[in-house]
């Protein structure tokens, strides 16, 4: 399971918490005050989904799903 990164607002400290991808968004528990004013924050398994979101998006942009450069025979079809 992903582990994502929350930061609390009341103590404003960060802590991570391994949940799977469905409970990613669902309200936790500060496990440094116990206070449920918490926002999940940019982990590093969702940067490298960015990452890969924005690749995609830039090859769709040149060529075609199948290829990164704009060149193969799906593009020209
Ligand atoms: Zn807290």
């Amino acid at each position: 399971m992903p582990i994502y990164e929350y930061i609390c607002k009341d103590c404003n400290q960060k802590f991570e918490a391994v949940r799977s991808f469905s409970q990613a968004d669902d309200p936790i528990k500060c496990s440094y005050c116990g206070g449920e004013n918490t926002n999940r924050t940019v982990s590093k398994c969702w940067a490298i989904g960015n990452n890969s979101v924005t690749l995609s998006a830039t090859s769709s942009g040149s060529g075609c799903a199948g290829c990164s450069g704009g060149n193969c025979a799906h593009c020209h079809s």
